[in-house]
């Protein structure tokens, strides 16, 4: 059976009181590997291994940086299929969205925060006739990386590239659900020539690791992905240190539907926006909003869509939706689906647990489910499900359906579709929400500030952002002679 160690210092080492956990495939419900389950000695060490590092890897020139990473991008994409194939194992998700989404965008991450190093300045200040200033923005030294199960290498190359293209040490936690690819990371990052304690992957429980990563006086950063309920965790465990904390948490977008849209692109983009990955992104639309007058008809079509969705082992090529992540997740979800049929709400497709055949028999499926009928303020409507669950519901006017749309304890994503552009605008600047997709969904430009308002996040992440977060500020004022 594979086993997962720790990478510390350049070094793979089995975790000090020598215990492991399951790791289970999604797909087949069968446990396919271990992985380490660390407690705070190795988190401590990985604490070191990082302090060590930090003085030497902080002061290569940023071309020295900028030529390791693209090493490393390059490598990424030549084990390309492992890690597709990898990432599919540990999620259930499609190889074919593995191929094309999760890997491609973590060698693009990889590429976007080393290419900065070349092209970063920082502000200088006249302020004549005394004196002028000049500003530095210096690595903060060891940083924690926390990402989720969801886009596991997406996600944490998303928050390690910038970490270490401005000069930090990072000790990285990947989901204990999902190690495999953070696990390949780590074997790359050692052919690429990484110095040793540069990187650190420390697998096992967040709640295990959580108190050392986010109290640790030398952990100087944190950077987090991940549920709300952690992120309230980290906030409290961080707040008395001091610490730079940047947290990206849940969401429940709306996708605010108008009779003027394009109708078409808008149907089969939202398609995708409520199931891919299973309904698992963050930013997937989980409360359609849509206009009175097109109610009905949108209803029907949609559904046709949802049925039609391809759902089956998702290492065959024809699949568009593979397994929720886990049994206890699949349960939770089922969990929502009953309450939906307890508050009178119309279950138009879906609500059942999927029976694969094959190697898939024992796997964590759900039919894509489509439920209207449920009052604004229900479960349903309030509360982050992360699955394939999508609630319907109509609105009169744009007060309304903003109204509709903001009434939720969260503000990650929301996405407007109509071809009145002053409406689009007027949408925009109205709603909720750190991300807001016109006539689109999930269209990344990775200069872009990404995070979320309320209870979906803190700070921002992507671009200047990333780079402000994970860098110092030093204001020097010099005397004009
Ligand atoms: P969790 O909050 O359960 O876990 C996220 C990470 O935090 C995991 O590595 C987890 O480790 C770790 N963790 C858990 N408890 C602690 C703790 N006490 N201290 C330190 N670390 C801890 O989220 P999920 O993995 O279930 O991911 C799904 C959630 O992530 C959803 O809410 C989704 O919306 C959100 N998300 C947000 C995104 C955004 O950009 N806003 C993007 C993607 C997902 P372990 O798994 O080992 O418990």
């Amino acid at each position: 059976m594979i086993k997962f160690d720790n990478y510390i210092g350049g070094q793979w080492l089995s975790p000090q009181q020598g215990h492991y956990l399951p790791v289970i495939n999604p797909a087949t419900g069968a446990v396919y590997a271990q992985v380490a389950a660390s407690t705070a000695e190795d988190t401590l060490s990985a604490i070191n291994a990082a302090q060590h590092a930090f003085p030497e890897w902080s002061r290569w020139s940023n071309e020295d940086r900028f030529a390791i990473m693209m090493r490393l991008a390059d490598l990424l994409e030549a084990r390309s299929a492992e890690l597709a194939l990898a990432e599919t194992t540990d999620t259930g998700k499609p190889l074919s969205l593995a191929q094309s989404v999760d890997i491609p965008r973590a060698i693009r991450n990889t590429r976007f925060f080393a290419s900065a190093v070349l092209h970063v300045s920082s502000e200088s200040y006249q302020q004549e006739p005394a004196a002028w200033h000049y500003v530095l923005r210096q690595p903060l030294g060891t940083v924690a990386v926390i990402s989720p199960w969801n886009l596991p290498l997406y996600l944490l190359t998303w928050k390690l590239a910038p970490a270490l293209a401005t000069g930090n040490c990072v000790v990285a936690k990947p989901s204990e659900i999902t190690p495999y690819t953070a696990h390949l990371l780590g074997e790359v990052a050692q052919q690429a020539g990484l110095p040793p304690g540069v990187l650190n992957i420390l697998h096992g429980s967040g709640p295990a690791l959580g108190k050392t990563l986010t109290t640790h006086p030398h952990i100087k950063a944190i950077s987090f992905t991940g549920s709300t309920q952690t992120g309230r965790i980290l906030a409290q465990g961080a707040a008395p240190h001091f610490k730079k904390i940047s947290l990206e948490m849940g969401g429940k977008n709306a996708a605010l539907v108008f009779a003027d849209c394009d109708y078409e692109n808008m149907l089969n983009t939202l398609v995708q926006a409520a199931f891919s990955n299973q309904g698992q992104i963050c930013l997937c639309a989980s409360r359609i909003l849509i206009a009175e007058s097109i109610y009905d008809r949108f209803r029907a079509d949609f559904v046709e869509r949802v049925q039609a969705l391809v759902v089956a082992d998702p290492m065959l090529p024809e699949t568009q939706q593979g397994a929720v992540i886990s049994a206890a997740h699949q349960a939770k979800i089922m969990g929502y689906i009953a309450q939906a049929i307890a508050l009178g709400g119309t279950i138009w497709c879906g609500g059942t647990v999927l029976k694969m055949p094959g190697r898939c028999q024992n796997g964590f499926f759900i039919a894509p489910t489509v439920i209207d009928g449920l009052e604004p303020m229900c479960a349903l409507n309030q509360e982050e499900i992360f699955g394939p669950v999508v609630t319907l519901q109509p609105f009169e006017d744009e007060a309304r359906a903003l109204a509709l749309a903001n009434h939720t304890p969260y503000g990650l994503a929301a996405t407007v579709w109509t071809r009145d552009l002053a409406k689009a605008h007027r949408m925009a600047a109205q709603l909720d929400a750190g991300l807001v997709w016109i006539n689109s969904w999930m269209q990344r430009d990775l200069r872009v500030p990404f995070g979320g308002m309320k209870q979906s996040g803190l700070g921002r992440e992507g671009g200047w952002d990333a780079w402000r977060f994970f860098t110092e500020a030093k204001s020097v004022g010099v005397a004009n002679a």
